[in-house]
């Protein structure tokens, strides 16, 4: 059976963090593939600063396209109002038709808020997630996963324990929370969006034919 992680997000613009975490995750897990899955408009996040669908989309093409096993879904874009991660996974479900293994891969910043997304304990319910490290505010990564174990039962449920050996949290009628240590970069889309504000450059943020693209159409200045 094959496994595919979904990894959504607002990539805006997509960056080497996220590639990061795409290329890692699915040679951790022995994933066939890792979906990109740009959302339409994000629910968490002013929608000021967002560049249109298409250009967003453009840039995580532009970015995949040299690496095997990395590939693109407009799901989100195709579907109208906001785009809610219960309904991606649902889709996905029924298309893959329980042909494939499939994963939902995130940040911990993303994960330390599940609580607020739509549906989140029908999501836990629904799909194995699987939780990547990120700097967050210069806490090194072990304060990171103590966070999330911390979250995890006092905000989701107390039933979470974790499991060494598979390195996951796993809550009876749910399906597991594994966790995977990566390389993380301390990059985000903010601070790119920022530096290109400022006019200084970007290149070792992006790939390089995701800088020249936002240089062509001048986005973010
Ligand atoms: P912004 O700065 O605009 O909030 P962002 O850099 O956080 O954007 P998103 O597109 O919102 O990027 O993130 C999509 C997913 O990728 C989230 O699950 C997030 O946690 C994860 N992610 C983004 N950047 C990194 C990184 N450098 N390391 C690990 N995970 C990351």
């Amino acid at each position: 059976m094959k496994k595919i992680g979904l990894f959504g997000g607002t990539f805006n613009p997509i960056h080497r963090g996220h590639l990061r975490v795409a290329k890692q995750v699915k040679q951790g897990f022995g994933l066939d593939q890792v979906i990109l899955i740009p959302a339409a408009l994000p629910p968490h996040k002013m929608p000021g600063g967002v560049v249109a669908a298409e250009n967003r989309l453009q840039m995580i093409l532009l970015a995949i396209e040299d690496t095997a096993g990395l590939g693109v879904s407009d799901v989100e874009l195709k579907r109208t109002g906001l785009s809610y991660t219960i309904d991606t996974v649902q889709h996905f479900k029924n298309t893959l038709a329980g042909n494939a293994q499939i994963f939902l891969i995130m940040g911990l910043d993303a994960v330390l808020e599940i609580d607020s997304w739509k549906s989140y304990d029908k999501l836990l319910e629904k799909i194995a997630f699987i939780i990547v490290n990120r700097p967050l505010g210069g806490h090194s990564d072990n304060t990171g996963w103590k966070r999330l174990e911390k979250y995890l039962i006092s905000r989701i449920s107390p039933d979470y324990t974790f499991h060494a050996f598979q390195s996951c949290y796993r809550r009876p009628g749910c399906q597991p929370i594994h966790v995977c240590q990566i390389d993380a970069l301390d990059v985000s889309s903010t601070r790119i969006r920022e530096m290109i504000k400022k006019d200084r450059p970007i290149d070792r943020l992006v790939p390089p034919k995701v800088a020249q693209y936002i240089i062509s159409k001048g986005l973010y200045s």
